[in-house]
This record gives structure tokens, C-alpha cells and sequence, in this order.
């Protein structure tokens, strides 16, 4: 491994104003043999300030954060801001284009690919280039996902606990309340260090995700948590201006998701009955629906239970399932 990007980066980060380009991967294929994949940046910068970084697109099937910062490159005044914005609205632009989750070129999910490698093939190159490259320009993160074509989510802020001493814990706290979605929760598997917010934690900067919705679509309210979010985010970060009072959007619960017992999967395959809907509170080893079996009706339906008590924040809009789908996950409230 050579270490260096082999992307190709035209942007100047030092100049003022607003730059919309290409990063240029190469990708020699079988209908282009020299070609590149051009993944769109735009740098929005005025003046001495802190720095930003907007991500989405980071899986192609999941759209707020696509629509919010499309938006943002074209409508932001350069002159509203102190600092700079560098912004990845289709960071895995392959799956973008494809509306999937992985880039149909490598099968690759971005967010479990950093730290990434710059030899590698497209999905790991683009990892490397954010991590190695734009991150250490950065003093924030701010990636926007939604729960994509399977599942479905209450609107969502998200960041990582790194483990019970994370010096940043009390910062990635406030940013959660920042955001102002209608939950902000904390998740704490440290073993996951392949996603863009663990990529933010070794890189030494505040990162946080969402989750805004999902089931493939957007609706007028997850937009609207979306467009909010980030504007709140760079009043938090010291970006624009925040009068006091001018937050937009609504107090935010603070939750937290922890281990296997916030989890409900499929236990085989076949059609699955929810028993729940999104924003339920349920109790441990409440039902929490049934696997049919389409095909042999005198056959009894497979009953699900959750496995702990929580709210329950995500669910899966699929109801034909495999054994091992995750058919929803909860949230307790954040003790804290
Ligand atoms: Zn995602």
C-alpha cells in the first residue's frame, strides 16, 4: 500500500466563497478503461472560522441528507458564514446513482469500510480519502443516514460512546441536543470502528450521524428535521449566527441503544405480522409479532418476541423476511 489517495482533488480548500467540483477516483472497468468516478464536493468557506463536514449518500437509498445538502451547496450564501463547509452530498456516489445502500460497482457499504484503503477497490478508496484527507481538515462531522429501503426510523440524531471514559462525551452530548431531532440517542458498540463517526472518534473530532427516517422515501417531516439539523449544526459549531431562541425544531429525547437485547430478528423466513408500531414503549418479552408461512397455512405462525423493554425507534417496512433480518430496534431513555 502506498498510502496516498490516488483521488484526485481539484477544490482549493483556502479560497473563499463557493466551489462545486469533482473528486476524480480512477476506476479502469470494462466500459471505461481509463475513466474516473466523479464524486461531487463543494466547499463553502468565508473568512477564519471552524470546519464542517456534511456528509450523505453515504448509502445510496437513504435521501434526506442527499435533498438537505443539494439544497445547501446551491442556496447557502457564502457571506452567512464564518469558516468553512466541506460538503459530500453523495459520498458513495456509485450507490447513489443506483439508489442502494452499496455501490453496485463492489458491493461496497461505505459506512463499514474506513478506515479504508487507498489501493483498494472504489468504496475503501472513497473511505480513505475521507478519512485521511478531509478529515484532518475538519473540526466536526456531521453524516446524514436514514434507516434506507428496509427499515424505518422516528427521526433521529445519533453519536458514538466511545467506551465508559470518552473525553468527548459531554461535546457529542450537547451536539445531540443541537441537532434538535426528536430523539438523539447514544450508541456504544466500540467493537464497530468501520463507520464514519468511529472514523471521526480516531481522528479526534466530534462526529454525528442521524437516522431521519427511511422505507426507501422521505416525508415532509423527516425533510424537515433534516433542513433544521443542519442549519442548527452550524450554529453549534460557531459556523452562522445563532440568536438565542432561534433553534429550529423540537426538544430532543435523549436515548441511548446498547446491546443484542435492543434487537428483534427474524427467526426464519417467511411473512412477517408486526404487533407494533414506531414510538411504541414495550416490555421485555412482549410480542412482538409472527412469521407466517405462505405456503403451508396449517403450519403455526412462528411467534417473535423483544428481547428487552424500550421504545421501539426503528422497524423494518419489509414484511417478507429472512432468518436474521433485524425487524426493529429500541431505545431507552439516556440515564444521564
Ligand atoms: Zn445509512
Amino acid at each position: 500500500m502506498s498510502g496516498e489517495t490516488r483521488i484526485r482533488c481539484f477544490v482549493d480548500f483556502e479560497r473563499d466563497g463557493r466551489q462545486v467540483g469533482h473528486l476524480q477516483l480512477p476506476h479502469s472497468s470494462n466500459t471505461s478503461a481509463y475513466g474516473w468516478i466523479g464524486i461531487p464536493i463543494a466547499v463553502i468557506k468565508n473568512g477564519r472560522g471552524p470546519t464542517l463536514f456534511l456528509g450523505a449518500g453515504n448509502h445510496g437509498d437513504e435521501y434526506e441528507g442527499q435533498i438537505t445538502l443539494l439544497r445547501l451547496i446551491r442556496e447557502l450564501d457564502p457571506g452567512r458564514i464564518q469558516g468553512r463547509l466541506i460538503i459530500l452530498p453523495a459520498e458513495n456516489l456509485p450507490a447513489a446513482l443506483a439508489g442502494q445502500r452499496c455501490s453496485p460497482i463492489d458491493d461496497g457499504n461505505l459506512n463499514r469500510s474506513f478506515p479504508g484503503d487507498p489501493d483498494g477497490r472504489p468504496t475503501a478508496a472513497i473511505a480513505h480519502f475521507i478519512e485521511s484527507v478531509l478529515f484532518p481538515l475538519c473540526d466536526a462531522v456531521v453524516d446524514l443516514h436514514s434507516g434506507g429501503r428496509t427499515l424505518d426510523y422516528l427521526p433521529s440524531a445519533l453519536v458514538r460512546r466511545r467506551g465508559a471514559d470518552d473525553p468527548m462525551l459531554e461535546a457529542k452530548v450537547a451536539a445531540l441536543q443541537a441537532f434538535r431531532a426528536p430523539i438523539g440517542y447514544l450508541v456504544s458498540d466500540v467493537r464497530e470502528d468501520r463507520t464514519i463517526i468511529a472514523a471521526a472518534d480516531r481522528a479526534g473530532i466530534l462526529g454525528l450521524g442521524t437516522e431521519l427516517g427511511g422505507a426507501g422515501t422521505v416525508t415532509l417531516k423527516t425533510l424537515a428535521v433534516a433542513r433544521a439539523g443542519v442549519r442548527n449544526m452550524l450554529a453549534h459549531f460557531g459556523l452562522s449566527e445563532a440568536a438565542a431562541g432561534s433553534e429550529q425544531g423540537e426538544e430532543t429525547r435523549l436515548m441511548q441503544v446498547g446491546g443484542p437485547e435492543y434487537y428483534v430478528h427474524a427467526p426464519c423466513r417467511g411473512l412477517f405480522e408486526p404487533a407494533f408500531e414506531l414510538g411504541d414503549e414495550v416490555a421485555a418479552g412482549e410480542v412482538a409479532g409472527w412469521v407466517h408461512f405462505v405456503d403451508d397455512p396449517a403450519r403455526n405462525a412462528e411467534e417473535v418476541r423483544f428481547a428487552g423493554a424500550g421504545t421501539v425507534i426503528c422497524k423494518r417496512p419489509i414484511l417478507q423476511v429472512e432468518r436474521g433480518d433485524c425487524l426493529a430496534h429500541l431505545a431507552t431513555d439516556y440515564p444521564g
